[in-house]
């Protein structure tokens, strides 16, 4: 089975029972998170979580946070700021700065990622999940497997997305330009910009 339709088997599962659980909702950036916040606050008590100790520098890091508050205001939800971090990410990838994106480096950054959200949302919350499955360009059974890995090792709860289907990436550019939100033209770090 494929995670939109784990998920719409869920929510109805959900729905019938008449709960709505909370979810720990990891966002890169305000685009990506736009049709999944549209999506999902219909049937999850949602709260953003933003954390990406991989973004090239601070002023980067608060400027996609800004976004991501001034989005989450439009649906009344809140931001929790994991903080940003500058060393962090580079000892996490040391060995793999010359990969390519979608390469292995991508892959230890989506697990620091997810791990980090896995731990924040054990015990306090019944789900997590990350709006990184929104982008084509990103392995969506790949980010599921890790958030299945990390959400073990914590006791949390993943919930498999793919928010790509069902149009979801061209909603979120719909999204985008209706909230008139700041699209970066490059995934996060200083390895992805170094290629513009
Ligand atoms: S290209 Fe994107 S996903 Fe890959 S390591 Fe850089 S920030 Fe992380």
């Amino acid at each position: 089975m494929n995670a939109q339709m784990e998920l719409d088997k869920l929510i109805e599962k959900n729905k019938a029972r008449g709960i709505t659980p909370s979810l720990l909702l990891h966002a890169c950036c305000a685009p990506c998170a736009s049709y999944p916040l549209e999506y999902l606050s219909e049937h999850f008590d949602v709260t953003l979580f933003y954390y990406n100790p991989n973004i090239t520098d601070e002023s980067e890091y608060q400027k996609r946070l800004l976004e991501l508050r001034r989005l989450a205001h439009e649906f009344g939800f809140y931001v929790i700021d994991g903080g940003y971090s500058e060393n962090l990410f580079f000892d996490t990838v040391k060995g793999y700065e010359q990969e390519p994106e979608r390469g292995s480096r991508c892959k230890i950054c989506f697990e620091l990622r997810l791990r980090e959200t896995a731990k924040q949302a054990s015990g306090k919350y019944d789900y997590f999940a990350t709006t990184l499955t929104l982008s084509p360009l990103k392995n969506a059974t790949l980010i599921n497997e890790l958030g299945e890995a990390t959400g073990k090792e914590t006791g949390a709860k993943y919930l498999p997305t793919d928010f790509k289907k069902k149009g979801g990436y061209l909603r979120s550019i719909e999204l985008s330009k209706k909230y008139d939100l700041y699209r970066q033209n490059y995934c996060g770090c200083v390895f992805s910009k170094r290629k513009d």
